[in-house]
């Protein structure tokens, strides 16, 4: 099932909405709504300055809402761009918005502004809202004047609450920037992750106590989040000087583009080979997968080419790092690569080689630090 549908781009920037949205945007109207009938009430208006059903308000300032979480992600995502970054896409959910950073802008001040872009983003509009409510003050809807000053408030504590260092929060990633010049990478990010968890430990008590869905599952997000990018940081930093050539197993067996998938079949169980580079020329041009094979019926085996199954691979040559070659895989969802010198094969690269390679060079340290390490091979210059 495709959880996310792609509804527009935006600067480049594919902007997608998750399922989880499309549930909570009826709670959170319905929820508004309620609000602006307590309000009217409190405040003892006419019923004449009551214009509209409540709950088609409370769908505007939820929809409205949204938006503003948009706004904010867009800030991160363009000044990232801007930056030298990359972005996938922005993700709109149940929980708000999630900007898909897949490189962070270099520098630890880059990206503690990149964090800030997006609460002074939510903040700018939190005052322009109000500023709003201040002149519609006298107009003749009072549901009209509410929304606006509903809205502005909401935009305050999106900013607020996004500011608290609760890693990978926005706040979070700013006070890991800070410790940054001073722990190094791998124990700022660790630092932070432990404030980041704690966080979550409260967002998961308050949650709980108050009954508040949405606050739970921030804090599971939180929690798990901070330690995802904890061990992403302590991979990369030990996968980053790592060339692929130290880990790479032998060249397997190829297959030309131009041959049968029968030729293939009888190669992969032949070979028992999970996946075969493909070569053209002498130069590999792709990699072909059992997985990719076994969609395919048998009566096509014959007539069907290599060429057709064929899924195009990066450029992996000896020198690169364990780090790109690990995030390539990810990218693409290809546990084993090909790696080539001048575009010919000269040997394969699993997530396994690299796992085991990982475990021994964690074992080696071991015994040259003790157990009590903080994590990292000391200090990274500061960036
Ligand atoms: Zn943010």
């Amino acid at each position: 099932m495709r959880a996310n549908i792609q509804v527009l781009t935006l600067k480049g920037i594919p902007i997608r909405v998750h399922f989880s949205f499309l549930l909570i945007l009826p709670l959170f109207a319905w929820s508004f709504g309620q609000s602006f009938q307590l309000a009217a009430r409190a405040a003892d208006v006419p019923p004449e300055r009551l214009s509209g059903h409540p709950l088609l308000w409370g769908l505007g300032v939820a929809v409205a809402l949204f938006l503003s979480v948009l706004l904010h992600e867009l800030a991160h995502s363009v000044y990232a761009l801007r930056k030298g970054g990359e972005v996938s896409d922005i993700r709109l959910m149940m929980i708000g918005g999630v900007s898909n950073i897949t490189r962070m802008p270099e520098g630890s001040r880059n990206e503690a502004l990149m964090a800030l872009a997006g609460p002074v983003t939510s903040l700018g509009l939190g005052a322009l809202a109000l500023g709003a409510h201040h002149l519609l003050m006298d107009t003749r809807s009072f549901n009209l004047s509410f929304a606006v000053f509903y809205l502005g408030l909401l935009n305050i504590f999106l900013g607020v609450f996004n500011l608290l260092p609760a890693f990978p929060m926005d706040g979070g990633r700013i006070l890991r920037a800070l410790l940054t010049g001073w722990l190094g990478r791998v124990r700022a990010t660790r630092v932070a992750g432990w404030v980041g968890q704690g966080f979550a430990l409260l967002f998961g008590l308050y949650g709980l106590v108050t009954g508040n869905v949405v606050l739970l599952f921030i804090a599971f997000f939180v929690f798990m989040g901070a330690a995802a990018e904890s061990r992403q940081v302590l991979l990369q930093s030990r996968l980053g000087d790592v060339p692929v050539r130290e880990l790479m197993g032998p060249r397997t067996a190829t297959v030309e583009a131009g041959a049968s998938l029968r030729e293939l079949t009888e190669l992969l169980y032949g070979e028992r080979l999970r996946a075969a580079p493909v070569v053209e020329q002498g130069r590999v041009v792709g990699l072909v997968t059992v997985e990719a094979l076994r969609q395919v019926p048998v009566e096509r085996l014959v007539d069907m080419a290599v060429r057709e199954l064929s899924e195009p691979v990066p450029v992996l040559t000896p020198d690169s790092t364990a780090w790109e070659a690990l995030q390539e895989m990810g990218k693409r969802q290809m546990p084993q690569l090909p790696v080539t010198q001048d575009g010919a094969l000269v040997g394969m690269l699993s997530q396994d080689d690299i796992l085991r390679g990982l475990e021994l060079r964690e074992l080696k340290e071991s015994r040259r630090q003790g157990p009590w390490n903080l994590g990292g091979r000391g200090h990274e210059s500061p960036t």
